[in-house]
């Protein structure tokens, strides 16, 4: 063991580990009522929650953020959206292999979270019979090891970080034997959900800290929400992640009820970047079966987000709001009394990428398939159909 990570990862206090929850009856503070009335939705969509997590609700205040995040609501069940939203089936080279950007592969290599996100736009991989993701990633790793154009690997399900320490390991060693894989990424909402699956294990640390090199970074991918989330005990975690050598950053949907509002938006940004963890992306909540309760419009989110642009410092100010869609990543750039402005911040067919694009304003519409196209403002109705083929090669 390193003795530099045993030293991150401080010893002198009891072990804690979270005791994970996947029925409704756990959780006292809901009346039998409310859990019977939410059997039909958990029927549908998986539940699951840790003592951790619930201990930040405050359950005095029925329309808590945390609570909005983590306990389902009835409204689930209203027919909207669907499972596979951005049509990630179409970039799906091999069972839990992703490809749709040229120098970006995605290993979907676990299919649990530390509790489970209402809004999730992959939660159809917690339902029973799907087969998305994969424990064994060597085809992941032939694919990326066969095509020299991919120097970024996404690790992502679930959360990578529910594995054990031995498998990720095991494929963080089998990308760094990869020499044109420069960037390993970990999408984790673990420093939120479960801090101490970070500081109770030096193992982890030991890792991470191996593995990051000063030409070979590995970064975590965080996705704090709501700033109540940055307990002491998750900006720990973050900071024996950033004292380990790994780059941490920021990504997270906006979400009706949790941060749907410049305030709150504002003072997570800024609290991550005094934290070393400064923001990325926000995403437009996608139009996922299940989430109409937690989605914003497209104009709606765009006037929180430029007002949230107002307030912190510049490393506040560094995400981007993006709709993560099927043709690539659309950054909303601008709205105005008539117009909606987007720009293809990455997109799967090169053609695509950095076009600006103008459409109809619509108050209502949620998703880039919404919106009316401006005839000569270069944009189309999307989806294209029929779907594109990715432009991988
Ligand atoms: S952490 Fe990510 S993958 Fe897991 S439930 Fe939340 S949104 Fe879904």
């Amino acid at each position: 063991m390193d003795t530099r990570a045993l030293r991150l990862v401080r010893r002198d206090r009891q072990q804690r580990k979270v005791r994970y929850l996947r029925d409704l009856a756990s959780i006292p503070q809901l009346t039998p009522a409310e859990r019977r009335s939410l059997e039909a939705v958990t029927a549908k969509y998986a539940f699951r929650a840790n003592d951790y997590y619930l201990s930040l609700i405050d359950w005095t205040d029925p329309n808590d953020p945390i609570r909005q995040l983590i306990v389902p609501r009835t409204e689930e069940l209203t027919e909207w959206g669907q499972l596979d939203p951005c049509n990630e089936a179409a970039v799906t080279v091999a069972q839990g292999v992703q490809h749709k950007y040229k120098h970006t592969v995605l290993l979907l290599c676990n299919e649990v979270c530390g509790a489970f996100c209402r809004y999730c736009f992959r939660k159809r991989l917690f339902m029973n019979d799907n087969d998305e993701t994969s424990n064994d990633v060597s085809a992941g790793i032939r694919y990326i090891a066969g095509n020299p154009n991919v120097n970024n690997v996404l690790l992502t399900g679930g959360d990578p970080l529910l594995m054990s320490t031995r498998r990720l390991r095991s494929i963080i060693e089998q990308l760094r034997a990869i020499p044109h894989v420069r960037i390993i990424r970990i999408g984790s909402k673990m420093p939120a959900f479960d801090p101490f699956r970070i500081t109770e294990d030096a193992e982890l640390v030991d890792v991470l800290s191996r593995h990051s090199t000063p030409r070979k970074r590995i970064y975590m991918v965080a996705h704090f929400d709501h700033p109540r989330e940055l307990t002491d005990e998750a900006v720990e975690a973050l900071d024996v992640l950033i004292r380990a050598g790994v780059i941490c950053t920021n990504q997270c949907p906006l979400i009706k009820g949790v941060n749907d509002d410049p305030a709150t938006l504002a003072e997570l940004f800024s609290e991550l970047s005094y934290v070393g963890c400064p923001p990325y992306y926000l995403f437009q909540c996608r139009p996922t079966a299940g989430n109409e309760p937690y989605a914003v419009p497209i104009v709606r989110g765009w006037e929180i987000f430029r007002e949230t642009m107002r307030r912190g410092s510049g490393l506040a100010r560094r995400a981007r709001y993006v709709m993560s869609h099927e043709l690539g990543k659309v950054e909303i750039t601008g709205v105005t009394s008539r117009h909606i402005h987007i720009r293809f911040h990455r997109a799967k067919d090169d053609a695509l990428r950095g076009q600006l694009q103008k459409y109809k304003r619509d108050d209502a519409a949620y998703w880039l398939d919404d919106l009316e196209p401006v005839r000569g403002g270069g944009a189309r109705r999307y989806p294209l159909s029929p779907r594109m083929e990715p432009a991988h090669d």
